[in-house]
């Protein structure tokens, strides 16, 4: 029998023989760029492969291997890539010029067409990313509420920033609720004071932080999946975090830059929530850089420059007419019936995961909502951040490896973010490919078994 080491090697050997112009090029890339990606979660061992191009839900690299893309840019590329609606919409807003640092219609269109999905927006204003869009959600709940706190779930990534870098992914040696630790080197001790951390889907001990911190709290931030690891909420947690934030005067922001894509009025509509405030970005700019912001009128007419002393809010990028038609040609193409076969596929590849993992005999956890589809290799169930410990992360990233080598395109850390360029073809040369692939490392999952 293979041991865990030859299967470690055998799967980066293939991965080397099958993209010597990716190696070759992240050595030229790295002596510029730090690390040869300029997005930390871009990488993983022993170098990512370059992409040359992609075209539906394929991509090829340099080498000209293809590979079926789950990664979808995290989700933002939700009809596949070089859609030709799409691209004519930005071809013909690019003729027409960009950007203006002045009003203009794209910008209203795609404002409207989100408030019509989304009931809880009644006023909306665009970003150039989902962590721009965070930033100025928190800002405004501060300035509504007078309160300088937020509080946000461990185990969730809202961006960037600061503010929400706390608890994102601890370790097992977190400190208690509602303290967090800080996710990257570089932040200011203040940090930690103002964002507090609450166990996601514990309803009962996230509603005693939010009652125990009411006066200093200005806004409570949550996702209906968490991203990171595809852990969907129960619809109780979500329903009661949003009772107990008005109790307490806590606005209720709901990060659906991701889960946008779950229903047509987002992931509040399927859960039945309505938020204070929403953060959108991904699909809203079909495949361009994007963010927005909107909700209450009351809270969000604090940008209104009529006031008297209306907050800040800038961005050359924010409003641009190229992303806003782009935008505007994902979402008419991303009607009831789209959402509705896209979220079946996912179902359909959660079954398929499923009985790959049954039929090798391998205990694991298949999660997410829809077409948001997560991996764990745990026999344990994965219900929040801390229960997604008990995964197997190390298999994870050599069956990431494994399914690249036989053209399956996931997030390294296990997740699938399913497009409309995809059918039930392309879900069964998933499962068959994973079957494969869970061959690939199986020493190294009962090593650890055993
Ligand atoms: N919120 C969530 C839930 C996300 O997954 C992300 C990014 N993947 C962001 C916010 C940040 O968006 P962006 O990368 O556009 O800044």
């Amino acid at each position: 029998m293979r041991s865990a080491v030859e299967a470690r090697a055998a799967i980066e050997a293939a991965y080397r023989a099958r993209t010597a112009r990716s190696a070759a090029f992240h050595e030229e890339a790295r002596r510029l760029i730090p690390g040869g990606v300029t997005r930390s979660v871009a990488f993983y061992e022993p170098y990512p492969f370059c992409v040359e191009h992609g075209r539906g839900c394929r991509l090829e690299d340099l080498d000209g291997n293809r590979y079926l893309d789950h990664l979808s840019n995290f989700g933002s590329i939700i009809h596949g890539h070089a859609h030709p609606a799409i691209v004519a919409a930005i071809g013909e807003q690019a003729a027409r010029g960009t950007d203006f640092g002045a009003p203009n219609e794209p910008q209203l269109a795609l404002a409207r067409e989100i408030a019509r999905r989304v009931p809880s927006v009644e006023r909306l204003r665009f970003a150039t990313s989902g962590t721009e869009a965070n930033l100025y959600a928190i800002r405004a709940a501060r300035a509504f509420t007078g309160k300088p706190k937020l509080l946000k779930m461990e185990g969730s990534y809202h961006g960037g920033y600061d503010a929400v870098s706390v608890s994102v992914d601890p370790g097992a040696d977190a400190p208690d609720f509602p303290h967090g630790k800080v996710g990257t080197r570089g932040l200011p001790p203040e940090v930690l004071a103002n964002t507090l951390v609450a166990p996601f889907n514990d309803l009962e001990r996230t509603a005693r932080i939010i009652r125990e911190h009411r006066d200093e709290l200005a806004a409570v931030i949550v996702e209906a999946v968490t991203v990171r690891g595809m852990i969907a909420a129960d619809a109780a947690f979500l329903r009661g975090l949003r009772d107990v934030a008005r109790e307490a005067g806590v606005l209720l922001i709901l990060d659906e830059v991701v889960t946008f894509r779950l229903a047509r009025g987002g992931a509040q509509e399927r859960v039945g929530v309505r938020p204070d405030l929403t953060t959108f970005g991904k699909v809203i700019g079909g495949g361009l850089p994007v963010g927005a912001f909107g909700g209450r009128a009351d809270v969000m007419d604090g940008f209104d420059v009529a006031q008297r002393a209306p907050l800040h809010h800038s961005g050359t990028f924010a409003g641009n007419a190229a992303v806003a038609a782009a935008g505007l040609a994902t979402l008419s193409l991303l009607t009831g019936e789209e959402i509705a076969r896209l979220n079946a596929l996912g179902d359909r590849l959660r079954t398929g995961l499923r009985v790959a993992l049954e039929t090798a005999g391998v205990r694991a956890q298949v999660t997410g909502m829809g077409s948001l589809v997560g991996l764990h290799l745990t026999a344990h169930p994965v219900t929040d951040y801390r229960s997604s410990l008990a995964a197997n992360r190390e298999a994870m990233r050599w069956l990431h490896l494994a399914l690249l080598n036989r053209g399956i395109f996931a997030r390294a850390a296990g997740a699938f973010f399913l497009s409309t360029a995809m059918r039930d073809a392309e879900v069964e040369e998933t499962t068959a490919a994973f079957g494969g692939a869970l061959e690939d490392v199986r020493p190294m999952l009962e090593a650890r078994a055993g």
